[in-house]
């Protein structure tokens, strides 16, 4: 069966600061409406249900744990789906690059 490969997301600032774990890709909307099924019972309590959220305005993309923004090569921030999937697409280019620099460096530093 053919499964699809999930683009990965390597957060440039979790990377450049060694940290271990690493961030996970998060949208930012605003003005979304937030749909709360509640229950009010007979002593005042109100419980609340599983909240649904419908369409807000997508603002943003960033890492889920150092807040870093993804930005286009113009600064602006990256909104759409398809800016989001060139955005990784360019960044795993580029860590592959980075990858074959090092490993160029390590046989160097070997022989
Ligand atoms: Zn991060």
């Amino acid at each position: 069966m053919y499964s699809k490969k999930e683009l990965e997301f390597d957060c440039p600032n979790c990377r450049e600061n060694s940290t271990i774990v690493r961030g996970e890709l998060e949208e930012v909307a605003t003005d979304a409406v937030v749909v709360t099924p509640i229950k009010v019972f007979e002593d005042g309590e109100f419980q609340y249900g599983d909240e649904e959220s419908l369409a807000g305005v997508i603002r943003k993309h960033q890492c889920s744990i150092c807040g870093y923004v993804l930005r286009k090569k113009n600064g602006d921030f990256v909104v759409e789906q398809h800016e989001v999937f060139e955005w990784l697409k360019e960044h795993e280019r580029e860590r592959r690059e980075e990858g074959e620099c090092n490993q160029t460096r390590r046989r160097i530093l070997t022989i």
